[in-house]
Protein backbone atom coordinates (compact mmCIF):
# COMPACT_ATOMS: atom_id res chain seq x y z
CA UNK A 1 0.00 0.00 0.00
CA UNK A 2 1.26 3.74 -1.03
CA UNK A 3 0.37 5.87 2.11
CA UNK A 4 1.27 9.30 2.87
CA UNK A 5 0.70 11.34 6.19
CA UNK A 6 -0.75 14.42 6.92
CA UNK A 7 -0.67 16.49 9.93
CA UNK A 8 0.92 19.59 11.47
CA UNK A 9 4.04 19.50 13.24
CA UNK A 10 3.99 17.61 16.25
CA UNK A 11 0.70 15.44 15.73
CA UNK A 12 2.11 12.22 16.26
CA UNK A 13 2.67 11.53 12.72
CA UNK A 14 6.52 10.28 12.75
CA UNK A 15 5.57 7.50 15.33
CA UNK A 16 2.69 5.86 13.69
CA UNK A 17 4.51 5.88 10.27
CA UNK A 18 6.83 4.04 12.16
CA UNK A 19 4.59 1.98 13.74
CA UNK A 20 2.04 1.33 10.65
CA UNK A 21 5.35 0.79 8.32
CA UNK A 22 6.61 -2.16 10.49
CA UNK A 23 3.12 -3.47 11.43
CA UNK A 24 3.04 -3.39 7.36
CA UNK A 25 6.34 -4.29 6.80
CA UNK A 26 6.62 -1.74 4.01
CA UNK A 27 9.66 1.38 4.66
CA UNK A 28 8.61 4.48 6.25
CA UNK A 29 9.75 7.48 4.34
CA UNK A 30 10.13 10.85 6.04
CA UNK A 31 11.91 13.85 4.40
CA UNK A 32 12.85 15.44 7.21
CA UNK A 33 15.01 12.53 8.17
CA UNK A 34 15.91 12.06 4.49
CA UNK A 35 16.98 15.77 4.41
CA UNK A 36 18.65 15.58 7.70
CA UNK A 37 20.44 12.70 6.62
CA UNK A 38 21.82 14.27 3.61
CA UNK A 39 22.54 17.26 5.40
CA UNK A 40 24.41 15.22 7.47
CA UNK A 41 26.43 13.81 4.51
CA UNK A 42 26.91 17.31 2.89
CA UNK A 43 25.37 16.17 -0.36
CA UNK A 44 24.44 18.57 -3.03
CA UNK A 45 20.56 18.21 -1.88
CA UNK A 46 21.82 18.52 2.05
CA UNK A 47 23.95 21.78 1.63
CA UNK A 48 21.18 23.48 -0.80
CA UNK A 49 17.97 22.12 2.25
CA UNK A 50 20.46 23.24 5.28
CA UNK A 51 19.51 27.16 4.89
CA UNK A 52 16.19 26.12 4.84
CA UNK A 53 15.94 23.70 7.37
CA UNK A 54 17.41 26.41 9.89
CA UNK A 55 15.00 28.44 9.87
CA UNK A 56 12.48 26.03 9.76
CA UNK A 57 11.36 27.23 5.86
CA UNK A 58 10.46 24.48 3.09
CA UNK A 59 12.60 23.30 1.16
CA UNK A 60 12.17 24.25 -2.26
CA UNK A 61 9.60 21.75 -4.24
CA UNK A 62 12.86 20.68 -6.85
CA UNK A 63 14.99 19.80 -3.87
CA UNK A 64 12.49 17.88 -2.07
CA UNK A 65 10.89 16.65 -5.25
CA UNK A 66 14.44 14.90 -6.43
CA UNK A 67 14.92 13.31 -3.12
CA UNK A 68 11.41 11.46 -2.84
CA UNK A 69 11.43 10.41 -6.35
CA UNK A 70 15.31 8.28 -5.90
CA UNK A 71 14.12 6.91 -2.61
CA UNK A 72 10.54 5.74 -3.96
CA UNK A 73 12.43 4.23 -7.41
CA UNK A 74 14.48 2.11 -4.91
CA UNK A 75 13.23 -2.10 -4.90
CA UNK A 76 12.16 -1.54 -1.38
CA UNK A 77 9.40 0.25 -2.31
CA UNK A 78 7.93 -2.13 -4.29
CA UNK A 79 5.31 -3.03 -2.19
CA UNK A 80 4.72 0.43 -1.37
CA UNK A 81 5.39 2.43 1.53
CA UNK A 82 4.40 4.99 4.58
CA UNK A 83 5.16 8.78 3.05
CA UNK A 84 5.95 11.22 5.95
CA UNK A 85 6.39 14.61 6.01
CA UNK A 86 5.65 14.57 1.99
CA UNK A 87 4.07 16.12 0.46
CA UNK A 88 3.65 19.52 1.74
CA UNK A 89 2.28 21.63 -0.80
CA UNK A 90 -0.10 21.29 -3.66
CA UNK A 91 2.45 21.48 -6.58
CA UNK A 92 4.47 19.13 -4.23
CA UNK A 93 1.67 16.55 -4.77
CA UNK A 94 0.55 17.56 -8.25
CA UNK A 95 4.14 16.74 -9.38
CA UNK A 96 4.47 13.53 -6.93
CA UNK A 97 0.53 11.87 -8.64
CA UNK A 98 2.09 12.49 -12.27
CA UNK A 99 5.07 10.87 -11.54
CA UNK A 100 3.36 7.96 -9.71
CA UNK A 101 0.93 7.59 -12.29
CA UNK A 102 3.45 6.94 -14.96
CA UNK A 103 5.32 3.89 -13.10
CA UNK A 104 1.15 2.87 -12.53
CA UNK A 105 1.37 2.85 -8.78
CA UNK A 106 -0.72 5.48 -7.77
CA UNK A 107 -1.87 6.70 -4.03
CA UNK A 108 -4.18 4.69 -2.12
CA UNK A 109 -4.77 6.76 0.84
CA UNK A 110 -3.69 10.23 2.34
CA UNK A 111 -4.60 9.99 6.35
CA UNK A 112 -4.30 13.26 7.93
CA UNK A 113 -3.82 13.78 11.39
CA UNK A 114 -6.14 16.15 13.47
CA UNK A 115 -5.09 18.10 16.53
CA UNK A 116 -5.52 21.05 18.55
CA UNK A 117 -3.41 23.46 17.80
CA UNK A 118 -2.68 23.84 21.62
CA UNK A 119 -1.74 20.28 22.34
CA UNK A 120 1.04 20.85 19.26
CA UNK A 121 2.30 23.85 20.78
CA UNK A 122 2.52 21.74 24.10
CA UNK A 123 3.73 18.28 22.64
CA UNK A 124 6.61 20.53 20.32
CA UNK A 125 7.60 22.04 23.66
CA UNK A 126 8.59 18.80 25.19
CA UNK A 127 10.73 17.28 22.44
CA UNK A 128 13.23 19.91 22.80
CA UNK A 129 14.66 19.45 19.26
CA UNK A 130 16.67 21.81 17.50
CA UNK A 131 14.28 23.10 15.11
CA UNK A 132 11.80 23.14 17.97
CA UNK A 133 12.83 26.47 19.48
CA UNK A 134 9.12 28.43 20.17
CA UNK A 135 10.12 31.16 17.31
CA UNK A 136 10.57 27.97 14.58
CA UNK A 137 7.95 26.03 15.61
CA UNK A 138 5.66 29.18 15.49
CA UNK A 139 6.21 29.53 12.01
CA UNK A 140 6.36 25.78 11.16
CA UNK A 141 2.81 25.86 12.24
CA UNK A 142 1.07 28.89 10.53
CA UNK A 143 3.21 27.72 7.51
CA UNK A 144 1.39 24.17 7.67
CA UNK A 145 -2.23 26.21 7.91
CA UNK A 146 -0.83 28.21 5.09
CA UNK A 147 0.49 25.70 2.37
CA UNK A 148 -0.54 22.38 3.54
CA UNK A 149 -3.95 23.00 4.46
CA UNK A 150 -4.94 23.33 0.92
CA UNK A 151 -3.22 20.24 0.36
CA UNK A 152 -6.19 18.35 2.11
CA UNK A 153 -8.61 19.88 -0.04
CA UNK A 154 -6.51 18.59 -2.99
CA UNK A 155 -6.50 15.32 -2.40
CA UNK A 156 -10.36 15.31 -0.89
CA UNK A 157 -11.11 15.85 -4.32
CA UNK A 158 -9.32 13.00 -5.51
CA UNK A 159 -11.16 11.15 -2.71
CA UNK A 160 -8.46 9.60 -1.16
CA UNK A 161 -8.15 11.88 1.49
CA UNK A 162 -9.12 10.14 5.13
CA UNK A 163 -9.14 12.32 8.57
CA UNK A 164 -8.27 10.49 12.07
CA UNK A 165 -8.37 11.74 15.47
CA UNK A 166 -4.84 12.37 16.08
CA UNK A 167 -5.52 12.62 20.35
CA UNK A 168 -5.19 9.73 22.09
CA UNK A 169 -2.97 6.80 23.26
CA UNK A 170 -0.02 4.95 20.45
CA UNK A 171 -2.55 2.30 20.55
CA UNK A 172 -5.61 4.02 19.98
CA UNK A 173 -4.34 6.04 17.16
CA UNK A 174 -2.75 2.92 15.76
CA UNK A 175 -6.56 1.64 15.68
CA UNK A 176 -8.25 4.25 13.81
CA UNK A 177 -5.17 3.68 11.01
CA UNK A 178 -5.97 0.36 10.82
CA UNK A 179 -9.60 0.94 10.35
CA UNK A 180 -9.01 3.55 7.71
CA UNK A 181 -6.93 0.91 5.84
CA UNK A 182 -9.34 -2.12 6.69
CA UNK A 183 -12.52 0.24 5.10
CA UNK A 184 -9.99 0.73 1.52
CA UNK A 185 -8.76 -2.28 1.12
CA UNK A 186 -11.50 -4.67 2.84
CA UNK A 187 -8.62 -6.55 4.67
CA UNK A 188 -7.73 -6.42 8.52
CA UNK A 189 -4.53 -4.87 9.19
P1 LIG B 1 10.03 17.19 9.50
O1 LIG B 1 11.01 16.27 10.18
O2 LIG B 1 9.05 16.47 8.62
O3 LIG B 1 9.35 18.11 10.46
O4 LIG B 1 10.87 18.11 8.51
C1 LIG B 1 11.93 18.93 8.98
C2 LIG B 1 12.22 20.02 7.96
O5 LIG B 1 12.59 19.42 6.70
C3 LIG B 1 11.05 20.93 7.62
O6 LIG B 1 10.92 21.98 8.54
C4 LIG B 1 11.44 21.41 6.23
O7 LIG B 1 12.43 22.41 6.29
C5 LIG B 1 12.07 20.17 5.62
N1 LIG B 1 11.07 19.34 4.89
C6 LIG B 1 10.65 18.08 5.20
N2 LIG B 1 9.75 17.63 4.30
C7 LIG B 1 9.59 18.63 3.39
C8 LIG B 1 8.79 18.78 2.23
N3 LIG B 1 7.94 17.83 1.82
N4 LIG B 1 8.90 19.94 1.54
C9 LIG B 1 9.72 20.91 1.93
N5 LIG B 1 10.49 20.84 3.02
C10 LIG B 1 10.44 19.72 3.76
Amino acid sequence: MRIVFIGPPGAGKGTQAVRLSEHLGVPHLSTGELLREACRLKTAIGVQASEYMESGRLVPDDVVNQLVFQRVAEPDCGDGYVMDGFPRTVPQAEVFDDFLSLKGTPLNVAIEFRVREQDLRDRLASRGRHDDVVEVVQFRLSEYDAVTTPLLNYYQGRGILRTINGIGTLEEVSERIHSVIHAITGRRV
